[in-house]
């Protein structure tokens, strides 16, 4: 696994030369669903600090038999009846793709005076697989959900189709920055966060601007169970 996370730090350092970026400027979030407690300690022990699950139930079972050192973010599709447990486990959910789930945690992080950092994931490919909001649907949603007190939006967050060439994903992600850049104009507001790319399609998205990468099987193998899509 050490090995492993040198050669995606490799190359996420190759990339972010390539596009003229800072390397630190793109974080790993090493993706630990199917990946069991003892190996995410070990993780940790060899320097992640940030990791994502994509089901709640699942994280719920885990979070507590790992170190409080790590940090955890939601990064699967998240159902309006289980925002208060995404909130209470979560620093940051990826993957806000209604108004109506973020009035839910909203409501779930008052409870608690907590403000929760989201992202909005936006299905830019339009594939009808995909969970998120559609691009069009985006100004909209951030209008209503900046008036939610207890929410903060970070970013975007996208999922590009699987393609064995990762070329593929590139224009995507270019669109995902695109759509960030218009709405930071439009709200006059931060979006600082792009949370785009897996392990096969990385590269390209770190070159396109991503600050988070979610990054499983490049990292701890290939899974047993659980595909990337859930
Ligand atoms: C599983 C998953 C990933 C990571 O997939 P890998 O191909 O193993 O890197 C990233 N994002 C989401 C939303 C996932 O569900």
């Amino acid at each position: 696994m050490e090995q492993n996370l040198s050669a995606v730090k490799e190359r996420i350092v190759a990339a972010a030369g390539r596009a003229h970026r800072n390397p630190d400027a793109t974080k790993i979030v090493a993706v630990t669903k199917a990946i069991a407690p003892e190996r995410v300690e070990e993780a940790l022990a060899a320097g992640l600090t940030v990791f994502g699950e994509n089901k709640l139930q699942e994280a719920r079972a885990k979070i507590p038999l790992v170190s409080n050192r790590a940090h955890w973010h939601m990064i699967g599709h998240l159902q309006t009846n289980k925002a208060r447990d995404a909130v209470a486990l979560f620093e940051l959910i990826h993957s806000v793709d209604s108004v109506k789930l973020a009035g839910e945690l909203d409501k779930c992080a008052g409870r608690t005076g907590k403000t929760q950092p989201i992202l909005l994931e936006v299905n830019v490919s339009g594939e009808a697989s995909k969970s998120g909001l559609k691009p069009e649907d985006l100004a909209a949603a951030i209008e209503q959900i900046n008036a939610l007190p207890r929410i903060e939006i970070r970013g975007l967050m996208t999922m590009a189709p699987f393609a064995e060439d990762a070329e593929k994903a590139r224009p995507h992600f270019r669109r995902l920055r695109e759509l960030r850049d218009e709405m930071e104009n439009r709200f006059g507001m931060r979006l600082p966060e792009l949370s785009m790319g897996m392990s096969h399609d990385f590269e390209a998205a770190v070159e396109e601007g991503a600050t988070m990468v979610r990054i499983g099987t490049a990292i701890f193998g290939e899974r047993r169970t659980h595909d990337a899509e859930q």
